[in-house]
Protein backbone atom coordinates (compact mmCIF):
# COMPACT_ATOMS: atom_id res chain seq x y z
CA UNK A 1 0.00 0.00 0.00
CA UNK A 2 0.69 3.57 -0.18
CA UNK A 3 0.30 4.23 3.09
CA UNK A 4 3.81 6.03 5.04
CA UNK A 5 4.54 8.71 7.95
CA UNK A 6 4.24 12.07 6.54
CA UNK A 7 4.45 15.14 8.48
CA UNK A 8 1.29 17.27 8.30
CA UNK A 9 3.35 20.51 7.56
CA UNK A 10 4.64 18.61 4.52
CA UNK A 11 1.49 17.75 3.21
CA UNK A 12 -0.21 21.18 3.85
CA UNK A 13 3.12 22.55 1.87
CA UNK A 14 2.22 20.27 -1.18
CA UNK A 15 -1.19 21.29 -0.88
CA UNK A 16 -0.74 24.98 -0.61
CA UNK A 17 2.17 24.81 -3.66
CA UNK A 18 -0.64 23.14 -6.02
CA UNK A 19 -3.60 25.93 -4.83
CA UNK A 20 -1.24 28.62 -5.26
CA UNK A 21 -2.04 29.98 -9.08
CA UNK A 22 -5.88 28.95 -8.68
CA UNK A 23 -6.07 31.68 -5.20
CA UNK A 24 -4.11 34.30 -7.57
CA UNK A 25 -5.98 33.43 -10.64
CA UNK A 26 -9.16 34.13 -9.01
CA UNK A 27 -7.93 36.31 -6.29
CA UNK A 28 -8.74 34.98 -3.66
CA UNK A 29 -5.53 34.79 -0.13
CA UNK A 30 -4.31 31.49 1.35
CA UNK A 31 -3.51 32.49 4.98
CA UNK A 32 -1.56 29.38 6.17
CA UNK A 33 -1.79 29.24 10.32
CA UNK A 34 1.09 26.36 11.17
CA UNK A 35 0.66 26.35 14.75
CA UNK A 36 1.50 22.60 15.60
CA UNK A 37 5.10 21.53 15.33
CA UNK A 38 6.05 17.99 13.90
CA UNK A 39 2.80 16.26 13.62
CA UNK A 40 2.98 12.87 11.97
CA UNK A 41 0.36 11.20 10.02
CA UNK A 42 -0.15 7.59 8.61
CA UNK A 43 -1.28 8.59 5.30
CA UNK A 44 -1.76 7.79 1.51
CA UNK A 45 -0.19 11.29 1.10
CA UNK A 46 -1.73 11.48 -2.25
CA UNK A 47 -4.99 11.19 -1.34
CA UNK A 48 -4.77 13.20 1.89
CA UNK A 49 -3.74 16.10 -0.59
CA UNK A 50 -6.60 15.39 -3.05
CA UNK A 51 -8.93 15.76 0.43
CA UNK A 52 -7.53 18.96 0.74
CA UNK A 53 -7.31 20.13 -2.82
CA UNK A 54 -10.91 19.91 -2.79
CA UNK A 55 -11.64 21.69 0.69
CA UNK A 56 -9.83 24.61 -0.61
CA UNK A 57 -11.74 24.28 -4.28
CA UNK A 58 -14.99 24.31 -2.23
CA UNK A 59 -14.12 27.05 -0.41
CA UNK A 60 -13.03 29.64 -3.45
CA UNK A 61 -15.94 28.52 -4.74
CA UNK A 62 -18.12 29.30 -2.02
CA UNK A 63 -16.80 32.87 -2.34
CA UNK A 64 -17.88 34.95 -4.86
CA UNK A 65 -16.05 38.06 -3.79
CA UNK A 66 -12.08 37.89 -3.65
CA UNK A 67 -11.55 36.69 -0.21
CA UNK A 68 -9.45 34.45 2.51
CA UNK A 69 -9.22 30.95 3.02
CA UNK A 70 -7.49 30.21 6.31
CA UNK A 71 -5.99 27.12 6.65
CA UNK A 72 -5.06 25.61 10.28
CA UNK A 73 -3.36 22.58 11.93
CA UNK A 74 -4.51 21.78 15.35
CA UNK A 75 -4.03 18.75 17.84
CA UNK A 76 -6.76 17.34 19.65
CA UNK A 77 -5.52 14.43 21.76
CA UNK A 78 -4.63 11.82 19.54
CA UNK A 79 -6.12 13.48 16.23
CA UNK A 80 -4.26 15.93 13.97
CA UNK A 81 -6.82 18.51 12.83
CA UNK A 82 -6.83 20.69 9.17
CA UNK A 83 -9.06 23.30 9.56
CA UNK A 84 -10.01 25.04 6.45
CA UNK A 85 -12.43 27.98 7.17
CA UNK A 86 -13.96 30.11 4.27
CA UNK A 87 -15.84 33.39 3.72
CA UNK A 88 -18.42 32.55 1.63
CA UNK A 89 -22.35 32.27 2.03
CA UNK A 90 -22.10 29.14 4.37
CA UNK A 91 -24.98 26.69 4.16
CA UNK A 92 -28.18 25.71 5.92
CA UNK A 93 -28.93 23.38 7.95
CA UNK A 94 -30.92 21.16 5.55
CA UNK A 95 -27.95 21.60 3.18
CA UNK A 96 -25.43 20.31 6.01
CA UNK A 97 -27.81 17.37 5.95
CA UNK A 98 -26.75 16.50 1.71
CA UNK A 99 -23.14 17.36 1.18
CA UNK A 100 -21.79 14.35 1.68
CA UNK A 101 -24.69 12.53 -0.39
CA UNK A 102 -22.83 11.44 -3.75
CA UNK A 103 -24.16 13.75 -6.73
CA UNK A 104 -25.72 16.58 -4.34
CA UNK A 105 -24.53 19.56 -6.10
CA UNK A 106 -25.62 23.30 -6.01
CA UNK A 107 -23.55 24.34 -8.58
CA UNK A 108 -24.03 24.47 -12.65
CA UNK A 109 -21.34 22.48 -13.58
CA UNK A 110 -20.42 20.69 -10.68
CA UNK A 111 -20.24 16.82 -10.06
CA UNK A 112 -21.26 16.61 -6.52
CA UNK A 113 -18.90 13.45 -5.85
CA UNK A 114 -15.79 16.17 -4.25
CA UNK A 115 -17.22 16.01 -0.35
CA UNK A 116 -18.83 12.53 -0.69
CA UNK A 117 -15.11 11.28 -1.88
CA UNK A 118 -13.34 13.07 0.67
CA UNK A 119 -15.33 11.62 3.64
CA UNK A 120 -14.55 8.32 2.33
CA UNK A 121 -10.73 8.67 2.29
CA UNK A 122 -11.02 10.16 6.17
CA UNK A 123 -12.97 7.33 6.92
CA UNK A 124 -10.69 4.83 5.30
CA UNK A 125 -7.95 6.36 7.17
CA UNK A 126 -9.62 6.02 10.19
CA UNK A 127 -9.79 9.81 10.99
CA UNK A 128 -13.44 11.97 9.67
CA UNK A 129 -14.62 14.90 7.82
CA UNK A 130 -16.46 17.48 9.88
CA UNK A 131 -18.07 20.88 9.61
CA UNK A 132 -19.57 24.07 10.70
CA UNK A 133 -21.47 26.19 8.95
CA UNK A 134 -24.09 28.79 8.90
CA UNK A 135 -25.52 30.89 6.38
CA UNK A 136 -23.71 34.14 5.77
CA UNK A 137 -21.13 33.56 8.22
CA UNK A 138 -18.95 30.74 6.20
CA UNK A 139 -17.80 27.30 6.32
CA UNK A 140 -15.25 25.30 8.67
CA UNK A 141 -14.34 21.65 7.47
CA UNK A 142 -12.08 19.53 9.89
CA UNK A 143 -10.05 17.09 8.49
CA UNK A 144 -9.11 15.16 11.38
CA UNK A 145 -6.38 11.93 11.52
CA UNK A 146 -5.23 9.92 13.92
CA UNK A 147 -1.47 10.93 15.01
CA UNK A 148 1.70 8.46 14.82
CA UNK A 149 4.00 8.58 17.17
CA UNK A 150 7.43 9.00 15.60
P1 LIG B 1 -19.39 20.04 -6.08
O1 LIG B 1 -18.26 20.94 -5.63
O2 LIG B 1 -19.09 19.35 -7.37
O3 LIG B 1 -20.72 20.71 -6.07
P2 LIG B 1 -18.97 18.71 -3.53
O4 LIG B 1 -19.28 17.31 -3.09
O5 LIG B 1 -17.56 19.16 -3.44
O6 LIG B 1 -19.50 18.82 -5.03
O7 LIG B 1 -19.89 19.72 -2.71
C1 LIG B 1 -21.29 19.49 -2.65
C2 LIG B 1 -22.04 20.77 -2.34
O8 LIG B 1 -21.77 21.17 -1.00
C3 LIG B 1 -21.67 21.98 -3.18
O9 LIG B 1 -22.34 21.99 -4.43
C4 LIG B 1 -22.11 23.13 -2.28
O10 LIG B 1 -23.51 23.32 -2.36
C5 LIG B 1 -21.82 22.59 -0.89
N1 LIG B 1 -20.51 23.07 -0.37
C6 LIG B 1 -19.37 22.38 -0.30
N2 LIG B 1 -18.38 23.11 0.24
C7 LIG B 1 -18.92 24.32 0.53
C8 LIG B 1 -18.41 25.52 1.12
N3 LIG B 1 -17.14 25.64 1.53
N4 LIG B 1 -19.29 26.57 1.27
C9 LIG B 1 -20.57 26.46 0.88
N5 LIG B 1 -21.10 25.35 0.31
C10 LIG B 1 -20.29 24.29 0.14
MG1 LIG C 1 -16.40 20.25 -4.87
Amino acid sequence: SNMKPESVSDCLDRVLSLAESDALYRGHNIIFEDTEEALYIFIDRDKVVQVLLNLIQNAFEAMTQPGDVHVRIKQENELAIIEIEDSGGGMSESELEKIFNPFYTTKENGTGLGLSICHKIAVDHGGSLEVKSSIGSGSIFSFKLPIVEM
